[in-house]
């Protein structure tokens, strides 16, 4: 079976968040299983590729409007990431710094899907199934069923993966004349809330979606930015798959980022020794317990209440806590953690940016991972925690609700509250410094977090079991 998956991101090409992480790790495990998966994503600045790695397979031109735009494919060589990886070079208007943020987003995007089409069009192919992902992706399934240009591939299968809802891709329809010899009988499939959206256009248009989580598909028919109806209606089309983690990148044995490794046999020692690097980097005291948050500083993951959960936090539990922020984000969440930071330099140290490595050391060697994310389609970092032996206190939402059970309840091995609030997060961090003290306990806690099995095999599974149910349709 060859399956295309296309998507804005893919690790370790280009990361901003979960997608990247996710792409660069499904096609592997696929693969693995026997099925063909390929990746296509923009070609973005050679600070993410080196061109020599690469080589062209196709070259053309396709037309934005009356823009015409020469693209080429770029195919990696070796195939060391597991899969095939072909970049869609447009110069001028895909190949720079950044991958998102510009204020030509759209074209961006709409151009890179409108280059795929016509390569795997002009070119032949007749792949199984086009696996398209956020709404950077999301215009493909109309245009492959409406669109003159694309009939002789007009009954290929597609599925939609739905890594974050709230963002849609949304343009108005003054811009339709950039869509290619389209079917305008068939308008209503772009439209949502009078303008064209991508995200409701693959939902309404692919032969079934996907979400990240099985609690996240029941909320996205209650929080889903203006999309709710849509998804109640669709609901029957939908199927909520919990990703997995690329355990060989994420394996605290290995991992060339730790200068510590360790497995649940050494897993005392090997967490002290991080925790002490961290400390030592962060100048914090390594005898007290450990909270974090890695990620995106916004509204989304409740970063908002981080200032003042934290200060809450440290006056209430008397400065017995220490507190690493790793993230970028909204200016005002980064400034209000700056602030803190300068405040009380003991206890809070925050790293604004992005660096991967970091991210590795403080999963390894932190106590406490705090997510008190609003919206968490799936969320990694507690799935990456739990494998470091770091416990996670997260807010009882989406994957995070899928995925961590509390201390409390049978079986449980991690720390989950009800509201995005900072009443909630403090008592959970109380709650933390409590179990701390138990040596014994956490120890046993941390070692049953190392055996969850959160590895990509069973999610692998599941998504080829739909790509099956789709074969027999056709
Ligand atoms: P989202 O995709 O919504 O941002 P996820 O939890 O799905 O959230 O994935 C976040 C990924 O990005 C994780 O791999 C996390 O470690 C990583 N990450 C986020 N921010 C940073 C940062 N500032 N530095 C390093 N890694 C980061």
């Amino acid at each position: 079976m060859k399956i295309y998956h296309l998507s804005a991101e893919c690790y370790p090409v280009a990361k901003v968040g979960g997608l990247a992480d996710v792409v660069g790790a499904l096609p592997k495990y696929q693969n693995l299983a026997g099925l063909q998966a390929a990746v296509v994503m923009p070609f973005y600045d050679r600070k993410f590729t080196q061109e020599n790695e690469f080589e062209i397979v196709f070259a053309a031109a396709t037309l934005l409007g009356n823009r015409r735009l020469f693209f080429e494919i770029l195919k990696e060589k070796t195939n060391k990431l597991g899969f095939e990886l072909y970049l869609v070079k447009i110069p001028g208007l895909l190949d720079r710094e950044n991958i998102y943020s510009y204020p030509d987003e759209r074209d961006q995007f709409m151009a890179f899907q409108l280059a795929f089409l016509d390569w795997i069009s002009y070119s032949q192919q007749t792949p199984d199934l086009i696996h398209c992902h956020d709404h950077h992706a999301g215009l493909v399934p109309f245009l492959l069923y409406h669109s003159k240009l694309y009939t002789r591939l007009a009954n290929t299968p597609t599925v939609f993966t739905i890594h974050n809802g709230q963002y849609h891709g949304a343009f108005g329809w003054d811009r339709l004349s950039l869509l290619p010899e389209i079917d305008l009988t068939k308008t209503g499939l772009l439209d949502w809330a009078g303008g064209i959206n991508p995200l409701a256009s693959a939902v309404k248009c692919s032969w079934l979606y996907t979400t990240v989580s099985p609690t996240y598909l029941e909320e996205l028919t209650y929080n889903s930015n203006g999309l709710e109806y849509l998804f109640y209606i669709e609901r029957a089309k939908g199927h909520g798959i919990m990703n997995g983690i690329d355990t060989e990148v994420w394996n605290p044995q290995t991992d060339p980022m730790i200068p510590n490794k360790f497995s649940a046999k050494t897993l005392a020692k090997g967490k002290k020794a991080n925790k002490e690097a961290i400390c030592k980097r962060f100048e914090l005291d390594p005898e007290k317990p450990l909270f974090t948050f890695i990620g995106r500083l916004v509204v989304e993951k409740g970063a908002d209440l981080l200032p003042a959960a934290i200060e809450r936090s440290l006056l209430e539990n008397e400065g017995e806590v220490n507190f690493v922020i790793l993230g970028t984000g909204d200016k005002e969440n980064e400034l209000a953690l700056l602030q803190l930071k300068n405040k009380y330099p003991e206890h809070c140290n925050v790293f604004i940016g992005y660096d991967e490595s970091l991210a590795h050391l403080i999963y390894a060697g932190a106590d406490f991972l705090l997510m008190p994310s609003r919206v968490e389609p799936c969320g990694l970092n507690q799935l990456y925690a739990l494998r470091y032996g770091t416990m996670p206190i997260v807010r009882s939402t989406g994957g995070l609700r899928d995925s961590v059970i509390d201390f409390g309840d049978e079986g449980g091995y991690g720390i989950r509250f009800i509201q995005a609030s900072v009443q909630d997060i403090c008592h959970s961090v109380f709650r933390a410094k409590q179990l701390y003290k138990d040596t014994a306990k956490m120890q046993q806690l941390r070692k049953q977090m190392m055996a969850l099995d959160f590895s990509w095999t069973r999610s692998t599974q599941q998504y080829t079991e739909l790509y099956e149910s789709l074969k027999l349709t056709i």
